[in-house]
């Protein structure tokens, strides 16, 4: 299983992921950050699987950018998926004729922009040789987690989220379980808004990693900017083996 985190900074994309999106195999997405901003337009037309973890910003931004440009002329359209309360929010905040124009309407009349597919927790769906299985989590607006397996290997998606529990106990009784993205967003010195926001800070991201199977690698992803060298000072103290820092346009490989 390939996975990219996009970039969504210049210069220096590596060191700097304002916003979080996803590409697996290069043709099914994890959030929409920026993926409205990845490549060329035949690029993001192949990309027909969009999944929401939640509703944030930073998880949805360049949504109507990306199916503005990924839309041709014709039946086949991408297909966005995600909580009942996820695509809703999508349909009222974002598609609501004033943040752009309402795709979903337009899409009963004319060649379509996109489908919504609303999921249920903990039922999977397939596409493109994946199973992927949503997975309620701890977060300030309905959160998905992913389980991605491509028939060999799995991978997790942690989602945005505080301290949570059924994630890993599902991550225990999946076979091959070889990464887990999970947020460290904040330093510690900034407990008090990752408790109000449900966010980890570096400490309880340790707490976290010690509720995974230790043979899974854990990848440190959606770092805030600004605190980042704090937060890898912090997650480096920590002395965990199996710890990734998270690097965007990087390929990794499962
Ligand atoms: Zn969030
Ligand atoms: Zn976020």
């Amino acid at each position: 299983m390939k996975i990219k985190l996009l970039g969504s900074s210049v210069p220096d994309p590596a060191a700097r992921q304002y916003v979080s999106s996803y590409l697996i195999n290069g043709t099914v997405a994890i959030d929409v950050g920026c993926l409205g901003f990845y490549g060329t337009p035949q690029e993001q037309e192949g990309i027909r699987h969009v999944f929401l973890t939640h509703s944030h910003t930073d998880h949805t931004a360049s949504l109507p950018i990306f199916v503005e440009n990924a839309w041709t002329p014709n039946e086949n359209c991408a297909r966005v998926y995600g909580s009942s309360e996820t695509l809703n929010a999508v349909q009222e905040h974002i598609f609501n004729n004033v943040m752009w124009p309402d795709f979903i309407a337009l899409s009963k009349n004319m060649p379509p922009f996109l489908h919504l597919s609303p999921l249920q927790s903990e039922v999977p769906v397939q596409v493109n040789g994946l199973q992927i299985t949503p997975v309620p989590v701890n977060h300030v607006v309905p959160t998905f987690g992913y389980v991605v397996n491509d028939g060999e290997n799995t991978v997790i998606f942690g989602g945005d989220s505080g301290p949570t529990e059924r994630l890993w106990e599902i991550a225990h009784r999946t076979p091959n379980l070889r990464a887990v993205f999970l947020e460290a967003c904040f330093p510690n010195s900034l407990t008090g808004l990752a408790n109000a926001s449900l966010h980890l800070t570096t400490e309880m991201f340790g707490r976290e990693v010690s509720k995974i199977p230790t043979a899974a690698k854990v990848i440190a992803v959606h770092i805030k900017v600004r605190y980042r060298e704090e937060v890898i000072r912090e997650l480096r103290a920590l002395g965990l083996p199996n710890l990734e820092i998270g690097e965007c346009e990087k390929d990794y490989d499962f």
